[in-house]
């Protein structure tokens, strides 16, 4: 099977794209080739943060590579927390904290439509960066909701849903979410591009 580097290390995100991808592709994590840098995000744009990602192991550690990075934009609080999803309530990844967080900053808004977005980027075969990209939308509820998945799932349901992402087996996340719509269509490329 062919190796591809997946630049994270966030075993929820892996586990996600192994079952998706695993069939085709040996994805491998960062800390698979030994890498534990603490990669710059410095981007503004959900692409500048992908591309830095996957630069950063292109260029080092030679493999293929592609890096995700992914957000919830809440309406309300004006696209909020988007590409600072991760480190909302200040401490990288305390998904309790940044639910909380999102909850009290959502008190007394009716208006509570949100979408999560994805954007991937590949630096494989050529030096030229390719993005894909996926959206879902939905809505914050008002108490989490099951313990599945990670992140901000507890308080978000897509629309058409009666339950959270939290609540859904992984299956079902990936047929729907912005991770999974992107990742098809890198599938679809790789395929081609293999
Ligand atoms: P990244 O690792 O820089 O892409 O950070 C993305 C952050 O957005 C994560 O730490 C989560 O807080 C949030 N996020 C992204 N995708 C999801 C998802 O599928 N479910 C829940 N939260 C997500």
């Amino acid at each position: 099977m062919k190796p591809i580097v997946f630049a994270t290390n966030n075993t929820h995100k892996l586990a996600e794209l192994r079952q998706m991808l695993g069939q085709r592709f040996e994805v491998l994590s960062l800390s698979d080739i030994d890498c534990h840098d603490d990669i710059p995000e410095t981007g503004s744009t959900f692409e500048e943060n992908a591309l830095l990602k996957a630069r950063w192991v292109k260029d080092r550690y030679g493999y293929d590579c592609f890096a995700d990075d992914s957000g919830l934009e809440v309406d309300a609080l004006g696209g909020r927390p988007g590409i600072h999803s991760a480190r909302y309530a200040g401490e990288h990844g305390d998904s309790d904290a940044n639910n909380a967080l999102l909850l009290r900053e959502l008190e007394g808004y009716t208006d509570r439509t949100a979408r999560f977005r994805c954007t991937i980027a590949l630096l494989a075969g050529d030096d030229e960066p390719r993005f894909f990209n996926g959206t879902v939308e939905g809505s914050i509820i008002e108490h989490p909701d099951g313990s599945q998945g990670f992140g901000y799932d507890p308080l978000f349901r897509p629309d058409g849903w009666d339950c959270t992402f939290a609540q859904a087996a992984p299956e079902r996340k990936n047929a729907v979410s912005h991770r999974g719509k992107a990742v098809s269509e890198l599938v679809k490329y790789l395929e081609k591009l293999y």
